[in-house]
């Protein structure tokens, strides 16, 4: 008998599953997701009959990654197989007291945008909401984690049942219990996707941009045709503030391509007046494409621009390139 896995369960579910009140689930919760506890038997605070009910019917499902590349900057690559043996890629980011874990979705992606390895890697299926939330628990030194955000492999407006479930057990007193304001996914767009998880969850969302201009931006995202950025933007300007929600939109700068001075202005008109943030990343060149970041100080320009037409703008800085750990780049070492 394949026996179920308790990790991935919500408080309600688990309650159902074991036939317990309230206080124990919490207990089975808080055991497994806080003190990521992986042998039923010293789960705590459960009587001894619900704790050899589920040592018979389940296990905890806590599991570790099959490999981990560790980057010069401390940023570490984990690879991580699940049942399905389906794999997919999670980047542990440590920079002093802010430790961000970097999820994946999907193991691929079904978007195809080119400019992104991930995309090239094809698309092998989604992630269940214990495949998600084990990326967090089921890596070393996952007590010191502060920030998830979801920009690994994946759309994931793509699999939002089990993105939606994985907030909340993350956010959770429960669960793992950060912040939601901790917590930021990014997307694309799916538009109806983009709704849902704003009406749905109170965690920050960030729209990959790459072009003001639409016709630009459907050859490098081609989800663009079908959902238009210009249309999610007005959305999210409209959405009601949830405080401390961020919304922002992640910028790859390429040399010569997306960083003119109609490109700024561009930006500038589309997200004047709003409380959008500007995220400006870096370009990871990819095999096969030859395009190149734009320059440090063409970055800082751009930031300063948008900063002084209104609009709340920072550079992130790059990590984990030397294992292929940084944006667009997972799923490089992969077959
Ligand atoms: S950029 Fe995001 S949506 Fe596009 S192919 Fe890569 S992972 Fe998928």
């Amino acid at each position: 008998m394949i026996k179920t896995n308790l990790c991935g369960m919500t408080e309600g579910e688990i309650r159902n599953f074991a036939g317990c009140n309230y206080s124990h689930a919490v207990s089975i919760a808080n055991s497994l997701y806080k003190k990521r506890i992986n042998d039923i038997s010293l789960l705590q605070g459960i009587p001894k009959l619900i704790r050899e009910k589920l040592n018979e019917i389940s296990v905890p499902g806590i599991y570790k990654p099959a490999a981990s590349e560790k980057s010069s900057d401390g940023t570490i690559k984990y690879l991580f197989r699940n049942r399905q043996d389906f794999e997919f890629e999670t980047v542990f980011l440590p920079d002093s007291r802010r430790v961000t874990v970097c999820v994946s979705s999907q193991s691929g992606c079904r978007m195809g945008c080119p400019f992104c390895v991930t995309g090239r890697f094809g698309f092998r299926g989604n992630l269940s909401a214990h495949d998600i939330v084990n990326q967090i628990i089921g890596i070393q030194d996952s007590e010191r984690v502060t920030h998830v955000v979801f920009m690994g492999m994946g759309e994931p407006m793509d699999n939002l049942d089990n993105v939606l479930k994985a907030c909340s057990i993350i956010s959770a007193e429960w669960g793992i219990s950060l912040s939601p304001g901790n917590i930021t996914v990014s997307t694309v767009g799916i538009t109806s996707g983009i709704i849902r998880f704003l009406e749905e969850s109170k965690c920050n969302l960030a729209l990959s941009l790459y072009s003001p201009f639409p016709e630009e931006r459907a050859r490098a995202v081609p989800s663009e045709k079908k959902y238009p950025s210009h249309k999610i933007i007005e959305i999210i300007k409209n959405y009601p503030v949830v405080k401390k929600r961020r919304m922002s939109v992640a910028y790859i700068m390429i040399s010569n391509i997306n960083d003119t001075e109609m490109h700024l202005e561009g930006l500038k008109n589309l997200l004047r007046g709003s409380k959008i943030r500007v995220n400006l990343l870096p370009f990871h060149s990819v095999p096969g494409n030859n395009n190149i970041s734009s320059s440090p100080e063409r970055m800082e320009q751009f930031k300063h621009e948008l900063v002084m037409s209104g609009i709340s703008a920072s550079i992130r800085k790059s990590r984990g390139i030397d294992v292929s750990a940084a944006c667009g780049l997972l799923a490089t070492g992969m077959k």
